[in-house]
């Protein structure tokens, strides 16, 4: 049994945990559905997310309610963070198919084709800040591919993972198909190893993807991995501002900056940063902090005390460091809050631009042109989005191109969308989610020879 606590409210939930027992009883069952679904015609396991779909749309107020509850996300962003879900299954109803059918390949053979095969059990281990999205991201794919699931969630939203169960059940999917382990570390360490488990896959910090790999690794097991970000959002000379200032502060604040595509070094050429930094501290000190339930509140709090204390010491230390605080730079209302906070010069050697920062607070750095943002853009140890802003695109996109990341886009904001592969370069992980390249991550890419 452990605590979780409401981020705004303090309301205490106590969660029970499972036994080795009850682990090995969720891999068996998860073990015994997989010939069964396997074999289900794709079109009748597109109707299973539909069903899923429609569940979740019916039921979107409680759901984001819970979410809020755990993680204290605005509620307009919880029930956004539904909806995505809902479509994502709907997506992968409608076109896996196109993915999966045989690929004939001309070759020496009478007849030889690619075969898409699933492979089993996936053991999803996924974060906090968006506990629907990303666990449906990974399973509306891995569903349509005949695998099966079990998901070990983030220990600060149990109840959004047995939620995602109690949809998934109520819409008809049959037992053992999806499977949620209340587990610490260790335990997941185990499930990784137990041969009932084909392959891993981690959404979550350079540190859990360091020890979940090593141990996938160690078993040979295949993983996907999606770490972390410190995505550029380079604004050139001529950037429309009018449109670029609301997307930066979106990008930045939304989520209570917890977001690993969130922009998180604004990185701007001389002669406009003077503008943007006078026109993006002001929108973003408009952000008010409080309640996520209230809808005139533009800032949530952070998920837990742990992690704004995190950001303090590295708002602290690169303020140390010569970091100058524009905006904020100290802790907000309750137990979590943050203000929006921007830092400017921020430099090599400092937290704001060496690590992620996973939270409300904004780096801006000048440069003097061009090449100099490419290489502030790419001066970082993660690759995972970046964004340009300038009003000729065709400049944006030369310059897109240059710079190392899963995702780069120009004048939009760095999003998921399951039409286009998601995922990392660099220690932002390895593997792809989400279009094609997403449900194959999970298959047995099959080679059939026929002569
Ligand atoms: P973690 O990486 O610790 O948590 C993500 C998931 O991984 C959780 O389910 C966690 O479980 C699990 N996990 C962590 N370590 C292990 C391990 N050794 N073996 C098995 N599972 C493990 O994220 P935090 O909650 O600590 O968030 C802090 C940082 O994570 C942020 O500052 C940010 O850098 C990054 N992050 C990135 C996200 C992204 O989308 N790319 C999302 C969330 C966080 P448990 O909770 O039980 O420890």
């Amino acid at each position: 049994m452990y605590e979780t606590r409401d981020p705004w409210t303090g309301a205490v939930h106590r969660q029970p945990t499972h036994s080795d027992a009850d682990i090995d009883t969720r891999l068996g069952a998860a073990a015994a559905a997989f010939p069964a679904w396997a074999a289900l015609p794709l079109q009748a396991r597109g109707a299973h997310l539909h069903a899923i779909a429609a569940a979740l749309k019916a039921q979107r107020r409680e759901l984001a309610a819970l979410i809020t509850a755990e993680m204290g996300k605005l509620t307009k962003e919880a029930l956004a963070e539904i909806d995505k879900c809902a479509v994502a299954c709907a997506f992968y109803a409608d076109n896996a198919g196109r993915w999966l059918d045989d690929e004939p390949v001309a070759t020496d053979a009478k007849r030889s084709y690619v075969r898409y095969e699933p492979i089993g059990c996936v053991l999803a281990i996924m974060p906090w800040n968006f506990p629907f999205w990303q666990v449906f991201r990974f399973l509306a794919p891995a569903l349509m591919a005949g695998n099966v699931a079990v998901l070990k969630h983030a220990v600060n939203v149990p109840r959004c993972a047995d939620a995602i169960a109690a949809v998934l059940a109520a819409a008809g999917l049959p037992a053992g198909v999806f499977g949620v382990l209340h587990i610490d570390n260790e335990q997941a360490a185990r499930v990784i190893a137990d041969r009932r488990v084909a392959a891993v896959t981690l959404t979550g910090s350079e540190r859990a993807g360091r020890s979940v790999a090593a141990t996938a690794g160690a078993h040979l097991k295949k993983c996907v991995m999606e770490l972390g970000g410190s995505d550029p959002f380079v604004v050139l000379a001529d950037a429309d501002l009018d449109a670029t200032i609301p997307v930066a502060v979106a990008s930045r604040f939304g989520n209570a900056g917890q977001t690993c595509i969130a922009a998180k070094r604004f990185i701007v050429v001389d002669a406009i940063a003077g503008e943007f930094t006078r026109r993006f501290v002001e929108a973003a000190a408009a952000l008010r902090t409080g309640d996520p339930r209230e809808t005139s509140t533009g800032l949530a709090p952070m998920a837990r005390p742990d992690l704004r204390d995190q950001l303090q010491r590295q708002v602290d230390a690169s303020a140390a460091k010569g970091a100058r605080v524009l905006l904020g730079g100290a802790p907000g209302d309750g137990a979590t809050g943050y203000p929006a906070t921007v830092l400017a010069d921020t430099a090599p050697g400092m937290p704001a631009w060496d690590e992620e920062l996973f939270g409300p607070v904004a780096s801006i750095v000048r440069v003097a042109d061009e090449d100099a943002a490419v290489q502030v853009a790419n001066d970082t140890p993660y690759g995972l989005g970046a964004s340009v802003w300038t009003r000729d695109p065709a400049r944006g996109e030369a310059l897109a191109r240059r710079i190392a990341a899963g995702a780069c886009f120009v004048n939009a904001i760095v999003r998921s969308d399951v039409r286009l592969p998601f995922g990392g370069t660099k220690i932002s992980g390895f593997g792809r989610e989400l279009a094609g390249h997403g449900i194959h991550e999970f298959m047995n890419i099959k080679s059939v020879w026929v002569d």
